[in-house]
């Protein structure tokens, strides 16, 4: 688990990683090409995206859609972002 999160397997921009029951949750995002962002979660069962038209709208999306999954967490120290 400490590679994971060391070194998630890709290179996307890290936003966030919470520690949760189920293992590590890694949020990040990228611009693409035609000046959209990717917001894209992933970790354990889940890996989700959504296009967003700003680097906001795409963090905001992280930070809501990963409260909406897990309501019951609370940040460690291990946590970020
Ligand atoms: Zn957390």
């Amino acid at each position: 688990m400490q590679n994971a999160i060391a070194a998630p397997h890709n290179r996307r921009r890290l936003r966030s990683i919470h520690i949760t029951e189920d293992g590590p949750l890694f949020g990040a995002t990228h611009k693409r090409a035609d000046g959209k962002w990717i917001a894209r979660h992933w970790g354990g069962q889940l890996d989700g995206r959504r296009i967003c038209d700003s680097v906001k709208e795409a963090t905001d999306y992280l930070t809501e859609s990963f409260h909406q999954m897990f309501p019951e967490h609370v940040c460690a120290g291990r946590c970020r972002g």
